[in-house]
């Protein structure tokens, strides 16, 4: 049996695990990475990337479909078609060309890659099944980075017409009756883009909201665009199963009444979890908050030299995060004193319009005993908007009343996902209104909606 030895083994290759090899092998630890899949994780097979690049392409779609329809500015289109099968080659195409990039980036940080199941034998030593054989792997430090993957609903096993969003991301041909079962960012993502290539889509959510972590003013312009798509929503209402012929989701509606919803796929949406079953991690009996890895600000785990991060540590599994905590890592092992300190992860809805959070929302920051000041700025009144003819949305700012400090910004609108960079480093910075008001945004551009929505929180709003 072949054995290795290094400093940092870390097993999963998510955007958690990539990013924490690379750095530390920049760092000049000797350091190893398992990936029983691709290397990339979710993140980049099947998860941000192959979604934004299906989203991209079903939004082309519908504006050429849409000057079909109306030319309101000018443009004239006879015919147009979409070939989901090269949309998709095309995607595939992206999701290749970033494996080689991230294995590029592996091997010049001198990281050794190992394609095969890890599991752990104990706290320092992992066998991992590989092509060839068992490896087993002894390290100074484990990193686990093993992610997450979809939840089944009890009575609607995956399988057959009940699919995952993994699934949903390689059908060759627009269901014609789509059915989404949970209105998280998920499944309104995927069902925004399905309905504009064609398919009729119902989403059924439990809760009564969709995008239920999310507040309803942000939510609102995203409902609306929802019904001009002809996309039917149903919240308050449970999946049950198949009908008997299995060819429709049995739900019961939010007034108790039980309902067929006949459906060509079932896209079940509902939730992640932690992959905690696929490492042998019962070997090692770490503590847990509910299903995840419990970490302290160092990603430590409750057992010496084990690290846990990303999506298996728990919420929010955004990939930016897990990257964050893998760079983290990273540095803690080779020996420099970090801990997390991060003010806030920014989070994307890339609905239609999209929306973005960083730090605290208005309700938030009350629930946490501030008193505020919040200056909310509409697209309407923005030139940049209007040329994009995306008015729809707003910017809105959340500033401590005692000293003006930023401690939240959001929006919903068309593009804002861009934003998210600008609300991050405000917040980071620690900027104050003050900051953001003395500060030249570019005009015409939909980012002056930021400084506006600063100005109006000091009470003197310019251009409204
Ligand atoms: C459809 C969809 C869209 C998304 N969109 C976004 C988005 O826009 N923005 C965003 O921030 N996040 C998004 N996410 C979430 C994001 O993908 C995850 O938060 C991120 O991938 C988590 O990274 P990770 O490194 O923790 O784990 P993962 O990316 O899940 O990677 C874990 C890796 O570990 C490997 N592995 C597991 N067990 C073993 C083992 N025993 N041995 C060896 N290898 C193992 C797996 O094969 C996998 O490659 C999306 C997710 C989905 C499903």
């Amino acid at each position: 049996m072949k054995e290795i030895l290094c400093k940092l083994l870390v097993i999963g290759a998510g955007p958690g695990g990539y990013v924490c090899a690379i750095r530390a092998g920049q760092l000049g630890v000797d350091t190893v990475l398992v990936e029983a899949g691709k290397l990339g994780g979710t993140c980049l097979n099947v998860g941000c990337i192959p979604s934004k690049a299906l989203i991209h392409a079903a939004d082309e779609f519908s504006a050429i479909r849409g000057m079909q329809a109306r030319s309101t500015i000018g443009i004239r289109v006879e015919n147009c078609a979409i070939d989901l099968a090269a949309t998709i080659a095309w995607k595939n195409g992206i999701v290749g060309r970033l494996n080689s990039g991230v294995a590029a980036l592996l091997q010049k940080a001198s990281v050794k890659i190992v394609h095969g199941q890890a599991a752990f034998r104990d706290g320092k030593t992992v066998a991992v099944e590989t092509e060839t054989g068992v490896q087993i792997i002894r390290a100074e430090a484990i990193v686990i980075a093993t992610g997450s993957e979809p939840v089944a609903l009890p009575g609607l096993p995956f399988g057959g017409r009940v699919i995952t969003s993994t699934e949903a991301l390689s059908l060759t041909e627009p269901p014609e009756r789509l059915v989404i079962v949970g209105g998280g960012y998920i499944g309104l993502e995927l069902g925004t883009a399905f309905a504009k290539l064609g398919s009729k889509v119902t989403v059924v959510e439990a809760t009564p909201q969709i995008l239920p972590l999310y507040d309803s003013e942000l939510v609102r312009p995203v409902s609306r665009r929802l019904e001009q798509l002809g996309v039917r929503v149903m919240t308050g209402a449970k999946a049950k199963g198949l009908s008997s012929a299995g060819d429709a989701l049995r739900i019961e509606t939010s007034a108790g009444r039980e309902e067929e919803l006949p459906s060509d796929r079932i896209l079940v949406t509902v939730g992640r979890r932690p992959r905690t079953d696929s490492s042998g991690l019962e070997e090692l009996d770490l503590d847990r908050t509910g299903p995840y890895l419990r970490i302290d600000d160092q990603c430590r785990t409750s057992m010496r030299g084990i690290y846990a991060i990303g999506d298996i540590t728990g919420e929010p599994m955004l990939a930016h995060r897990a990257m964050a905590q893998g760079e983290m890592v990273a540095e803690i092992v080779a020996g420099n004193k970090r801990a997390w300190d991060k003010r806030c992860i920014p989070a994307i809805c890339f609905t239609d319009p999209e929306i973005v959070t960083a730090g605290l929302s208005p309700a938030e920051a009350r629930a946490q005993g501030y008193e505020i000041r919040v200056g909310q700025f509409p697209f309407s009144a923005n030139g940049r908007a209007m040329t994009m003819q995306a008015e729809d949305g707003f910017m809105r700012i959340v500033a401590r009343a005692d000293n003006n400090l930023v401690i939240g910004a959001q929006a919903v609108g068309n593009g804002v996902s861009e934003l998210s960079t600008a609300f991050a480093l405000a917040i980071e910075m620690g900027a104050r209104l003050e900051d953001l008001v003395g500060t030249i945004h570019a005009h015409p551009t939909r980012g002056e909606a930021f400084q506006e929505a600063a100005f109006k929180a000091l009470g003197h709003a310019l251009h409204i």
